[in-house]
């Protein structure tokens, strides 16, 4: 990037032209608030050095959070533990594959891919080139870090943990503290943006001639400079936020290669039927239980509310309200307020477009909190296997909620923030076309 080359705004599509801003500086987007560009970009961090280090950290970290129990129970003389894979398994047989296999793509398959990728990325950018497939990487680090919930499912670990020492004694074991470091690390690498690197990368040196199978995209200086405004006003494209010609729409960006759409298509439509979905399988979500636990005391199905009243009877108020907030609170506000964006947008309203853009940005923000609930579930069912003593297992409530989680978080995805903008950029169109009409 270059002073004076045009830069788009991802939340409501606003041009701009660039301007360098200081080291840790934010440039922000006038009309909605959504950070443009960071000062790192020209500045000197993040350094591929230090890239590198953190990723290859969190790699050796997330080897040992995977391989190693993460705590033990003991009750009465019999002992209880597993790994996440274990527990994973455990589900699996259990019947409930659906939601072993959520577990294991968000706790267990994204966070693989978005390390490995970043880290195999940020060791070429340390020699001063792009890796053969730099820009797929990047969207691959993009996507698998939507999907990547390490750090919910390290408070899941908690909150079972937490949860279980008024059932049997929990003896921590390496697991619990690599999850712990793993979270703070993947925290730090979030600080490495996809859209930064892809700057980092114009500047670093084309992949080695010998990949000829990638080489057809890793042409050397692409920017915003090279776009031509004439035609009319650039696509930005979703995944880099690289300028391309408006005649683009439908074909790909001459940069990372993602289909350029100047809005999501059926964006609104996709919206409703995914919410619609969503809502549907809300009510069996609350009305089946979520667990299942057998013990000397008897049988017994939990719903998610009748888990919350228990902790909430049982002395653990702090818990009630962590699983109350996330497993009742979150999936409902993201319901109405996706309703809302997509009403709103379908309709035209001109009404507080910057404050519904921050509503967007707060359900994309909250939206993977929803799965805590499964997380404890799952860590639940695994961890209490005392024969005759007590067994838990899970319930179709579990399975319901999982969906929803899911269908919303599709749904937030599927929703374009710019038509938010759109009925009054037709405004203001429409004011100037009157102007010139009159003068
Ligand atoms: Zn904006
Ligand atoms: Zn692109």
């Amino acid at each position: 990037m270059t002073d004076g080359d045009p830069v788009g705004c991802h939340d409501c599509g606003a041009l701009y032209r660039w301007r360098p801003v200081a080291d840790g500086q934010r440039a922000r987007c006038t009309r909605c608030g959504n950070v443009l560009y960071r000062g790192y970009a020209t500045g000197p961090a993040p350094t591929p050095a230090s890239m590198v280090a953190v990723t290859l950290g969190a790699v050796l970290v997330y080897l040992i959070a995977q391989c190693f129990p993460i705590v033990e129970l003991e009750m009465n003389g019999l002992t209880s533990g597993a790994t996440l894979l274990q527990a994973i398994g455990v589900l699996w047989n259990e019947r409930m594959e659906v939601i072993a296999a959520m577990v294991f793509f968000f706790a267990v398959v994204f966070p693989a891919l978005e390390l490995g990728a970043l880290l195999y990325v940020s060791a070429g950018l340390l020699r001063g080139r792009r890796v053969p497939g730099f820009h797929l990487l990047l969207r691959v680090v993009q996507g698998a870090r939507h999907w990547a919930m390490t750090e919910v499912l390290m408070i899941g670990i908690l909150v079972t943990a937490i949860k279980m020492t008024s059932l049997a004694r929990v003896i921590p074991h390496p697991g619990l503290f690599a999850f712990g470091a793993l979270t703070i690390l993947c925290a730090v690498a979030l600080r490495y943006e996809p859209r930064a690197l892809w700057a980092l990368g114009d500047h670093a040196g084309p992949p080695p001639p010998s990949s000829g199978l990638w080489k057809e995209r890793d042409k050397a200086g692409v920017d915003n400079a090279a776009v031509d405004t004439a035609a009319g006003p650039p696509v930005a494209c979703h995944a880099c936020g690289l300028l391309n010609d408006c005649a683009c729409e439908g074909r790909h960006c001459r940069r990372c290669g993602a289909t350029l759409h100047r809005r999501i298509p059926n964006s609104i439509t996709w919206t409703w039927a995914l919410l619609a979905a969503a809502a549907l399988l809300y009510v069996p979500a609350n009305i089946l239980p979520v667990m299942y636990t057998e013990s000397i005391g008897g049988t017994g199905g939990d719903t998610i509310m009748s888990g919350v009243v228990l902790f909430w009877e049982t002395g653990s108020p702090g818990l009630a309200i962590v699983i109350f907030v996330a497993s009742v609170l979150v999936p409902v506000s993201k319901l109405v307020a996706l309703a809302l964006l997509a009403g709103t947008a379908q309709w035209g309203s001109r009404w507080a477009p910057a404050g519904r853009t921050r509503i967007y940005r707060m359900v994309e923000f909250i939206g993977r909190w929803s799965m805590l609930d499964i997380f404890v579930v799952t860590l639940t069912v695994a961890l209490v296997r005392f024969q005759t003593l007590a067994v838990i297992t899970a319930g179709p409530g579990a399975l319901a909620f999982g969906c929803v989680v899911i269908l919303t978080m599709i749904a937030s995805a599927q929703f374009d923030p710019r038509l938010i903008w759109d009925a009054l950029d037709d405004k203001e169109k429409r004011v100037e076309h009157n102007g010139e009409m009159h003068a």
